[in-house]
């Protein structure tokens, strides 16, 4: 084998080392099944153990007792932008979205091409430097559902605190579910891609409340409600089996680590050593996003101008550091330092911040 980077990508993301060592132990033929996980059938009792097992944990480990269920689905987050509004925006009723930064703004954008669709909190004006608080949402009268994105994967922010809202609440959880405590009975609906925090691509994670399910419409195709992958325990169709068992790995390592609050105290940790060089630079590195909201997923920050962050990024490559680089269409620098992310790669990165300001500044 050879050397593994310090990975910072944003997604598909670093996932932890004993995770894929087992993987890679269990590949070719797992535990008496007589072949591998990906050549098996989806309804082979083995596979549905994985199935159920996983999500048992994932709902242990965000505090779910009862009421909800997982669905493991395909598409991605991006499929959930405009799933969600098929099955919850009715003709007379409007979808409430928050937009906070770009994914948010997405989702918004594919409920209007398929309903009533209002914004009812922004910070773009503010070039997504804030989260808006609950009391500043206009809800309509007939509102739908709330959509809130949790952690603004781009921009750097983070709901610290989520908004107490008279409407079922959904949320875009891809790039915090299980790095940050959450009281999840708040939300009706939480989705996520499984490759920022939960594994690898291929699925994405649906936690729902029944009873919020049990409200969506049957005037869609069959395979695009949730109610079909409820009934049947997200058998409906052929599953993406070996991303549903890396998944479960990951979330026994989540468990096996101390679960969500050891999770959010290390990534604090990690997000405080860049945060405070970031802070005691003066101003020779900066970030946009105001103290309150600054996520402890994602974090963002600028150089003084393009050819300066260029050579940084320059020198970080030459680190061994990968992923640096911001997302495309804001430039500027981004280290992604999900849960699988450790505390020695940030701190490695942290470091290299100093040093390179000595050099430079
Ligand atoms: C990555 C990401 C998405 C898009 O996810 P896909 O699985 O690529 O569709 C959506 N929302 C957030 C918050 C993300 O971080």
């Amino acid at each position: 084998m050879g050397v593994r980077a310090y990975n910072f990508n944003p997604g598909p993301a670093a996932l932890p080392l004993e995770v894929l060592r087992q993987a890679q132990e269990e590949l070719v033929e797992y535990q008496g099944l007589g072949m591998s996980l990906m050549e098996a059938s989806h309804r082979a009792a083995k596979v549905q153990e994985i199935n159920d097992e996983a999500q048992a944990l994932l709902l242990e480990l965000l505090g779910i007792k009862e009421g909800y269920h997982v669905l493991f689905m395909g598409g991605g987050a991006s499929q959930q932008f405009a799933q969600i509004p098929m099955n919850f925006l009715t003709p007379e009723k409007t979808a409430a979205y928050a937009i906070t930064g770009s994914f948010a703004e997405k989702a918004f954008e594919e409920a209007s091409y398929y309903g009533k669709a209002a914004i009812v909190a922004s910070s773009k004006e503010q070039g997504w430097s804030r989260i808006p608080g609950g009391n500043e949402y206009q809800l309509p009268a007939d509102t739908a559902y709330v959509h809130i994105c949790t952690n603004n994967t781009i921009e750097g922010s983070q709901y610290k605190d989520i908004p107490n809202v008279n409407a079922p609440l959904v949320a875009d959880m891809s790039s915090d579910i299980l790095g940050i405590q959450r009281d999840a009975s708040k939300f009706d609906f939480i989705y996520a891609g499984a490759q920022k925090n939960l594994g690898p691509a291929g699925v994405t994670v649906v936690v729902a409340k029944d009873d919020f399910v049990a409200q969506g419409t049957k005037n869609i195709p069959v395979i695009f409600r949730y109610g079909t992958f409820l009934k049947n325990n997200s058998l409906y169709n052929t599953p993406p089996v070996q991303a549903i068992y890396m998944v479960n790995l990951v979330l026994k390592w989540v468990k096996a680590n101390g679960g969500v609050a050891a999770m959010e105290a290390q990534n604090i940790k990690k997000a405080d050593l860049l945060y405070n060089v970031v802070d005691a630079s003066g101003g020779f590195y900066t970030t946009k996003i105001e103290k309150p909201y600054r996520s402890i997923m994602n974090v963002t920050w600028n150089m003084k101008d393009e050819e300066t962050e260029k050579q940084f990024l320059k020198e970080c490559k030459e680190q061994g550091f990968v992923g640096l680089a911001g997302h495309r269409s804001v430039g500027g620098m981004r280290a992604s330092i999900y849960n699988a992310v450790p505390y020695e790669a940030v701190k490695a990165v942290a470091d290299f911040m100093q040093d390179y300001q000595k050099r430079n500044g």
